[in-house]
């Protein structure tokens, strides 16, 4: 069930890669590899256009869904009906509390402003640790428009793209300051991009995860081959749903899909913060416990193990209850003879609600899990296509071409590879500045 097979070529890009063990390279991680075969170039190229074409015809078709022309709206014009501020709510109320927001707001109140200046404010430049002294109430209408694509609320969108000083393009790939700390709304779309051709790439690998398939260690007797295992999964895992000092609205989604509590990871870049539990790795760590993304520390040890390297020693990930507990323990707390209020309440006060979406916990890929996988990609590829759609809107193009293949390459390459930048070429680009990786 790899997702859009007939539009999106995943076999030919799959074609090109083999599930290789930490102990069969000169890396030392697992990871998908290139085969290196002579026709590889061309045909991951001809997988990112036909991924970038997908993109385009679904956002074009979306499009067509809506009025072709918005008339523009007046300055403080609503554009939030009461209808999207209660759905967006909590959310909201989720960002403004991860910001430290004073007066944070009652139920759809927590919406301060519903105008159209959501979309005006202009993203200036600021020095280092000042950026949410200047930019404060700009940052957090950013969050609310994301939050817009996050829920599909797209006529919102177009109704305030329509406005002729629309604003948003300056913050695609907004920083706090100079040195970095992203928070532009392109994380909106990396993070789903990166988890869709994360998924959709192992399924095609399905020794690596289904214990029934012909070709399965199960089958064959060899070392199990587990997809969680390898770089990409643990990469995609810890970029989707790490912490964003400011934006971390954009990991909501995926922290649910993965099962990963807020609080999990530590800040941005892998950082040890186990040192002692860590020494074993220091070829890849420094003795203070940073790592560069790059071996970093993904595709080194097994899953359970990686979820607990930014953890203090012995801890263990929290349990993040799934829909049919949550149901459970309301039963039995009926059975204890509670008016239903009470027992709504007690799991409120308890944080006992369903957060977790897989049946079988960290394994996605897992046969059980088909129905909450298939939701989520399907969730994960409409986010792009919104983030196009409005991209579209006010006549800017996303990079797709480079965003697309640096996404491979993050997941794919790594420092001491045997194929170590072998299998691309880093070129600049024509505005100058990025390099692009070109597959050759
Ligand atoms: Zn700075
Ligand atoms: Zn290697």
């Amino acid at each position: 069930m790899t997702h859009q097979v007939h539009n999106i070529p995943w076999t030919l890009l799959s074609s090109h890669l083999k599930y290789s063990r930490a102990n069969q390279c000169s890396c030392g991680i697992t990871n998908l590899h290139p085969r290196m075969q002579p026709n590889q170039g061309k045909e991951i190229t001809f997988f990112i256009n036909a991924f970038i074409r997908n993109i385009k015809e679904h956002s074009t078709c979306e499009r067509k869904k809506h009025p072709a022309h918005y008339e523009p709206p007046s300055d403080d014009e609503i554009i939030i009906d009461e209808r999207t501020a209660k759905r967006i709510a909590p959310t909201i109320r989720r960002v403004k509390t991860h910001l430290n927001w004073e007066n944070i707001g009652r139920s759809s109140d927590v919406l301060e402003d519903r105008t159209v200046k959501l979309f005006l404010t202009k993203y200036r430049h600021t020095p280092c640790y000042k950026f949410l002294y200047f930019q404060r109430q700009g940052f957090l209408n950013l969050q609310v428009v994301a939050t817009l694509l996050l829920y599909g609320e797209m006529e919102t969108i177009l109704r305030g793209c329509a406005h002729p000083d629309v604003a948003i393009e300056g913050w695609l790939d907004a920083t706090e300051c100079q040195c970095g700390n992203e928070l532009g709304w392109e994380l909106v779309y990396e993070k789903a991009l990166t988890a869709y051709i994360c998924l959709n790439l192992l399924y095609c690998f399905p020794e690596t995860w289904d214990s029934a398939s012909s070709s399965s260690s199960f089958s064959t007797g060899d070392e199990m081959k587990d997809y969680r295992d390898t770089k990409l999964y643990q990469y995609t895992v810890r970029t989707c749903t790490g912490k964003h000092k400011s934006a971390d609205l954009v990991t909501y989604p995926h922290r649910q899909f993965f099962g990963i509590p807020d609080d999990h990871w530590g800040s941005a870049g892998v950082y040890v913060n186990n040192k002692q539990h860590w020494l074993r790795w220091s070829p890849h760590t420094s003795k203070y416990g940073f790592t560069s993304e790059n071996p970093g520390l993904y595709g080194l040890v097994p899953l359970r193990e990686f979820l607990s390297l930014e953890r203090p020693a012995e801890d263990e990930i929290s349990y993040q209850p799934f829909g049919s507990d949550a149901a459970l323990v309301r039963g039995l707390l009926y059975q204890k003879g509670l008016p239903i209020e009470l027992a709504w309440d007690i799991m409120d006060l308890a944080g006992y609600e369903p957060t977790r979406r897989l049946r079988i916990e960290h394994d996605p890929l897992h046969p059980e899990n088909r129905e909450a996988l298939s939701k989520y990609l399907t969730y994960c590829w409409q986010i792009i296509v919104r983030c196009d759609m409005m991209a579209r809107e006010i006549g800017m193009e996303i990079p797709w071409q480079e965003v697309v293949s640096k996404c491979l390459v993050r997941m794919l390459d790594s420092k001491g590879c045997r194929h170590e930048k072998r299998w691309y070429k880093a070129e600049w680009d024509d505005d100058g500045g990025i390099r692009s990786p070109v597959f050759s």
